[in-house]
């Protein structure tokens, strides 16, 4: 492990984190006060390092990412070096075990330098969350203990050509044939997907149309050297130009049964689950992307002149940037109270859903706007803003698109609602 890993392990030291981590003492004797909306300093440290990476790694990068579309691995591996990645993963494999809410921190942080370079650097995280949640000791040992020793990334596969938002309709296929399942099938739209070492496959084991979801699905780690797996070309997307999207070929591929997580029919819940720990993250990299518009724009609007004085004096201007300001605020608390939520151990699927949908929407509207602040040079690629308009519009679709938050939000509503009658 690194130095500079070590320095961050050093961070997260036991006993200071009070915003964060598994309760050990009463919420009363933690905060005395009632609520907190102070960082510890080890969180506020966690958050220097990475806010000081971005400036110094991501920000003099980002435009030529975005130009070249290369996966930027020399910044992934300095992020790995770091000890920025892969923090969730466990002690016992080598890693930090910090909870969603401080790596919510960081992805915040390197969202202000780029969200296609934080795609890259944090899909890895979407990949490891199945196997950090539900993979015994000997997985996690081996898949994500290879990922501490080595800068090494993993990726999620569910979607498929046929099937997004209704998981219920993947049709790649695992059949038992002895000590082996034998997976056939195509995936879609893959972050990570032509760099991954490993991937979190769900593919169906259960092939009776009136079988439920919940009971028809397996999870799978499978490794990206198992002959008949090729991912495909490098899709090239609107925005996050420099993330690796791609589809994956699934032709007779043997995955030895030990890679199965839980058991047969667990996969479902295991691949949803995952969301409850991964959308507060994408919820703090649409807010990292909302703040640097907010910045941008007001700095543009303090600087640039018509009528014979700053547009920022145009009280038209100024409510835009109020408005963003609002915006900024209002999801930021929304993704650490979801985060906050699940690092207590408690459910946070509404949370989650609600900093998603919310924080996306957010950045879709403050890097429009920012955009409209500039006139004419937000139009142009000369500038940062117009790159933040086109990235900003991946955070309403991936992860479960800004419908699907809806319709988990409302039935979790009818839900509770249920539950009080
Ligand atoms: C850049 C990128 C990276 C991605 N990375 C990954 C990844 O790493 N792993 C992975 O597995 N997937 C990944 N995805 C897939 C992503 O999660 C899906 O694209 C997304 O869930 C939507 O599915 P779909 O594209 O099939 O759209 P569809 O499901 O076909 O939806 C089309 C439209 O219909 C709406 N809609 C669908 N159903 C309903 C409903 N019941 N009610 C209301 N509206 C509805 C949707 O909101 C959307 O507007 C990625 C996608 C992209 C573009």
């Amino acid at each position: 492990m690194s130095s500079v890993s070590q320095m961050v392990r050093h961070l997260i030291r036991p006993g200071v984190r009070a915003f964060s981590s598994s309760p050990v003492v009463s919420s009363e004797a933690k905060h005395p006060s009632g609520m907190a909306f102070e960082l510890n300093d080890t969180q506020r440290e966690l958050q220097d390092l990475a806010r000081k990476f971005t400036r110094e790694e991501i920000v003099p990068r980002a435009a030529e990412y975005d130009r070249t579309m290369e996966y930027p691995w020399d910044i992934v591996k300095k992020a790995w070096a770091l000890g920025l990645m892969n923090g969730h993963v466990p002690p016992h494999c080598g890693g930090l075990g910090i909870g969603v809410f401080d790596g919510c921190l960081v992805t915040e942080e390197l969202a202000y330098g780029c969200t296609g370079i934080t795609t890259a650097i944090e899909g890895t995280g979407l990949g490891q969350t199945p196997v950090v949640i539900a993979g015994s000791k000997e997985q996690q040992k081996k898949y994500l203990g290879r990922l501490i020793e080595e800068p090494l990334v993993a990726a999620y596969c569910v979607t498929e050509p046929g099937a997004g938002s209704d998981v219920n309709g993947v049709r790649t296929t695992a059949v038992k044939k002895g000590d082996e399942y034998i997976l056939n099938g195509q995936k879609m739209w893959i972050t990570n997907g032509g760099v991954a070492n490993w991937y979190f496959v769900l593919a169906r084991t259960n092939t009776d149309p009136k079988a439920p979801a919940s009971k028809s699905f397996t999870g799978f780690i499978v490794e990206r050297e198992t002959p008949g797996l090729t991912p495909g070309r490098k899709e090239i997307n609107m925005g996050q130009k420099c993330s690796d999207t791609r589809g994956i070929t699934f032709e007779d591929v043997r995955v030895p049964k030990e890679n199965v997580l839980i058991g047969e029919g667990a996969g479902f819940k295991i691949a949803m689950g995952a969301f409850d720990k991964t959308r507060p993250p994408v919820a703090a990299g649409a807010v990292g992307l909302a703040q640097r518009a907010l910045d941008e724009a007001t700095k543009y609007a303090l600087e640039r002149k018509t009528f014979g004085v700053p547009i920022a004096r145009h009280q038209a201007v100024a409510f835009i940037l109020a408005d963003m300001a609002i915006g900024v605020e209002t999801a930021r608390l929304a993704w650490q109270r979801a985060a906050w939520e699940v690092d207590q151990g408690r459910r946070n699927t509404m949370l989650a859903s609600i900093a998603k949908a919310y924080a996306a929407d957010v950045a879709n509207k403050a890097a429009t706007d920012a955009v409209q602040v500039f006139g004419g040079n937000g139009f142009n690629s000369e500038y940062p803003v117009e790159k933040l308009m086109r990235d900003a519009k991946i955070y309403q679709i991936y992860e479960g698109t800004a419908q699907i938050q809806r319709l988990i939000v409302s039935r979790e509503l009818f839900e509770n609602a249920a539950q009080k009658q």
